[in-house]
């Protein structure tokens, strides 16, 4: 389905905003404050993709049968718009994210999203909520487009009515001196399986990892980490963040294998650390080997990345076993964090040409 003529344009419909919005205020936290307007753009099997609006954010109008709210025909994508320091609004590889929301809807048996749709659609909320793009040390707008089942019908198939939105918020600084987490490695729970949907960016993964979270808490943990669902051997990820390993010379992240959510942060930091003259082996990781590993001292660093948070270091790792903490924040991690902000800010030269300013983008 290609790009219906009528979206050559979105209709605007925008509040007056009397202040300048406070986003340099002390951050709010993440994903509860959102900016003034919303992008929504519909889908019939019949008419394709139709109505774009920039509108006022607020509810969404919609049947109490609506397919997404009985059998969770939803997908999302998470991506941040950066100010560079003249002043520009710079986007991190919004193409791959477009990609990503492709393949997550194939999966889900929903239309695709034209990449020029979604990019427009980011584009155009960038344009008219630019003010509230923030502009300290590591802030960023977090930016949320999701596709949502919207036909009224109870039958189980997929729906032939989609909403496509695009809502944003501020985030504050995650900073680098943060302390280093502590994970648990569930054995009871599973976030995906073989066949399953866990390489899609899919609500229903994440309502399904709340329960390993909150075994996590209970074990004084912050994070979950998922093993693979047949034996519960191999270390997969955690629950919105893959990992990374660190020994001498060289990284190793678990393979994709259809379980693990294949990251746009991931693919840039095998970039990044092939860059930097470290080997990086893409290979199945078990627990009992993280635990020996962490034991010996051979293992050097552990740090989990993704959009939100970027890198994030691993202190501790607890199983069921004990505790086996590794050295952090380790050279590695801290290191591949530093050149890619410094690339998503614009203050790095873009080897790979992975930024976009947002003058770009409203051309595609
Ligand atoms: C979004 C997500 C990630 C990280 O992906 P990025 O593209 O790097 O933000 C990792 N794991 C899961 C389960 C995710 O949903």
């Amino acid at each position: 389905m290609t790009v219906d003529e009528s979206l050559a344009r979105f209709d605007r419909h925008l509040v007056t905003v009397s202040t300048e919005p406070a986003v340099t205020a002390a951050p709010p936290a993440f994903g509860t404050v959102f900016t003034d307007h919303m992008v929504t753009v519909r889908y019939h099997e019949q008419k394709g993709w139709h109505d774009a609006r920039v509108e006022p954010f607020g509810p969404i109008p919609m049947s109490p049968a609506a397919a997404v709210l009985h059998y969770g025909q939803e997908i999302f994508e998470g991506l941040k718009a950066y100010r560079s320091a003249d002043g520009d609004c710079l986007l991190f590889r919004p193409e791959a994210h477009a990609r990503r929301f492709q393949e997550s809807a194939r999966r889900l048996s929903m239309p695709v999203v034209p990449a020029g749709l979604f990019l427009r659609a980011i584009a155009e909320l960038l344009e008219v909520d630019r003010g509230w793009l923030p502009g300290g040390v590591e802030t960023s707008l977090y930016l949320r487009p999701y596709l949502v089942a919207t036909e009224a019908f109870l039958g189980v198939r997929p729906a032939r009515e989609y909403l496509f939105a695009v809502i944003a918020t501020p985030v504050g600084p995650v900073s680098p001196g943060s302390k280093p987490l502590t994970v648990w490695a569930s054995e009871t729970y599973s976030r995906a399986g073989a066949g399953g949907t866990g390489a899609a960016k899919c609500g229903g993964n994440y309502a399904g990892a709340h329960l390993a979270q909150a075994e996590a808490a209970r074990a004084g943990c912050d994070q979950v980490v998922f093993l693979d669902s047949g034996h519960h051997q191999f270390v997969e990820e955690m629950a919105g963040m893959n990992l990374f390993f660190g020994y001498e010379g060289h990284l190793v992240t678990p393979t994709l294998t259809g379980t693990i959510l294949p990251g746009v942060t991931r693919d840039s930091i095998i970039w990044l650390a092939r860059d930097a003259g470290l080997d990086v082996v893409e290979r199945p990781i078990a627990l009992a080997e993280w635990q020996a590993d962490a034991a010996s001292g051979k293992l050097r660093e552990v740090f989990a990345c993704g959009t939100a948070a970027t890198v994030a270091q691993i202190g501790m790792l607890r199983t069921a076993a004990g505790d086996f903490p590794v050295t952090a924040p380790g050279p590695m991690g801290a290191a591949l964090r530093g050149r890619l902000l410094g690339i998503q800010y614009g203050r790095l030269p873009d080897p790979c040409g992975w930024t976009r300013r947002i003058g770009q983008l409203a051309a595609t």
